[in-house]
């Protein structure tokens, strides 16, 4: 990932300069008004569209990405920040309620009590590789936080640098004119600029997007401070995929042509990417999973670090004793094809630990089983998910119906006859899980709900009117949504 041009870690100086101007800028940013904050978020989105041409162009140089999967990228980033201000004008994620005084009340008299959301405070991001618009310096982690109202500072990802300092130079710019104070955006660049961020009492809570080895030590790093804070990591997932008897009956040649899809889309380089296939033995899917496999071009890797990941995860995958190659190569070219592995249930069941691992890039390992009930007990033995996936038939209700129920227990998303790539900007989206998926199951990192993670709740005693923020006056002059005594009040 050595880049020519590419910009030098942040000096201590400027360190020092970028989170100080952070924390200054956190009671500003948290007093403006939603709809204030909302504007800085349209400004952003504007000014990127406005620099597409630009920003598509280095991205490519950095990436290796085609460019109409850029574009597209590009557009989730602005349409996502656009999102985010239509929930600040809306006004519900403040979470107000008002409970007035009542002397009658069940347990005894209450005094009055009103509640809301504050922000927490400046947040750091650690960009993604994989997403160098969209979960990166103007992604949803920092769309999220600056509508929270939390100033943000974003760790560059070194895989993309020099377009990580083009972008934040166009963010910043745009919050400048939009009227947001110094200090609202920042960038650092450096692996130990990030891990004194996440140990810096100024910065309030941390949200990454990468390897488990990463985030876990950043984590770590979060959770052992004198000031533990919030540490929002989205890390690896197998994401697998339970294909029932019926379905690989009924609808072989759809499920092998959605799955390739799937587990090739964008070189297998998602988070999301199904690694895991549940397939019954015996059926004619995997000879149409081969036959697909084999007539697939290669392509290259975000960069050689990523590449090489791949490489050394799926060399160990196939080195395993349990394991055969069924398409594609165990050793990895410089521009990767697709590789699948077979394995049977109770083989994988023995190394559940070993198998059950990502390869981020287009691989993965489909497991022969039985009997269906093996797949209620495959879902219920594995670790926490991004997503699940059942690709059944509504007659197998007897197998599909407990299946989904242990697979909402063990995922953030669970998809019927559907498949995981491909992550919707929107209000009903998690994109979150159980560890090792996420670092916090309770929260997303995708779609509107992502902004609760960087406010808590506080609770305001007996204040008089005219003390009280004005969601939580009695007149709501925000005209807000409210639950008052117990009632939901929509203006
Ligand atoms: P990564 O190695 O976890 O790096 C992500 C960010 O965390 C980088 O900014 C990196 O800084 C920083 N970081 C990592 N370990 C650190 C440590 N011990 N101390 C301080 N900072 C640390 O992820 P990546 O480079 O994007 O890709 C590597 C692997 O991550 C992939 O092969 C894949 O398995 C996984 N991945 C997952 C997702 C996902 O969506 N969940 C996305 C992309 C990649 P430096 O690079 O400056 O050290």
């Amino acid at each position: 990932m050595n880049q020519p041009n590419a910009p030098a870690p942040t000096s201590d100086a400027d360190y020092e300069q970028v989170v100080s101007t952070a924390a200054a800028a956190a009671a500003p940013v948290a007093a403006a008004t939603p709809a204030d904050r909302a504007g800085w978020l349209e400004a952003v989105a504007a000014a990127l569209a406005d620099a597409a041409d630009e920003l598509v162009e280095i991205a490519q140089d950095e990436t290796r990405l085609p460019e109409p999967r850029l574009r597209g990228e590009l557009v989730r980033t602005t349409f996502q920040l656009g999102l985010f201000a239509d929930v600040l004008r809306e006004g519900s994620y403040l979470g107000v309620r008002v409970d007035h005084a009542d002397p009658e009340w069940g347990m005894g008299p209450r005094p009055d009590l009103r509640r809301m959301q504050r922000p927490l405070g400046p947040v750091a991001v650690w960009a993604a590789s994989n997403f160098p618009f969209a979960f990166s310096v103007a992604g949803g982690d920092t769309a999220s936080a600056l509508a929270a109202g939390c100033p943000v500072v974003v760790k560059a990802h070194p895989g993309h640098l020099r377009l990580s300092q083009r972008t934040a130079q166009v963010v910043t710019n745009a919050l400048h004119q939009a009227g947001a104070p110094d200090g609202t955006f920042a960038l650092v660049v450096g692996t130990d600029n990030g891990r004194l961020l996440v140990t810096d009492p100024r910065i309030k809570a941390g949200a990454f997007t990468g390897s488990l080895a990463g985030g876990r030590a950043l984590f770590d790093l979060a959770a052992a401070r004198p000031e533990p804070i919030p540490f929002f990591g989205e890390l690896g997932s197998v994401n697998p995929v339970f294909v029932t008897p019926g379905a690989a009956a009924e609808r072989s040649q759809d499920v092998a042509e959605g799955f390739l899809g799937s587990v090739t889309l964008g070189v297998g380089q998602f988070c999301t990417k199904p690694g895991l296939v549940f397939v019954p033995s015996g059926s004619g899917l995997v000879d149409r999973l081969a036959e697909g496999a084999a007539g697939l071009p290669g392509a290259p890797m975000l960069n050689d670090r990523i590449r090489e990941g791949f490489a050394t995860a799926v060399g160990e995958l196939a080195a395993r004793p349990e394991v055969t190659v069924l398409a594609g190569s165990a050793e990895v070219a410089e521009e990767p094809s697709l590789a699948l592995f077979t394995t049977t249930y109770d083989q994988h069941a023995r190394a559940r630990e070993q198998l059950e691992v990502e390869c981020f890039g287009p691989a993965a390992l489909i497991v022969y089983y039985d009997d269906p009930a093996q797949l209620l007990e495959a879902a219920a033995a594995i670790e926490g998910q991004l997503t699940a996936t059942v690709q059944g038939t509504e007659a197998e209700a007897g197998v599909v119906g407990p299946l989904l129920d242990v697979l909402a227990d063990r995922a953030g998303r669970v998809l019927w006859n559907g498949w995981p790539t491909g992550v919707s900007v929107t209000h009903a989206m998690e994109h979150g899980g159980p560890y090792p998926a996420t670092t916090a199951a309770s929260t997303t990192s995708v779609g509107t709900a992502a902004v609760e993670r960087f406010l808590r709740p506080v609770s305001y005693q007996s204040v008089p009117d005219d003390l009280l923020p004005p969601p939580l006056q009695e007149a709501n002059p925000w005209g807000v949504p409210r639950r008052v005594d117990g009632v939901l009040q929509i203006p």
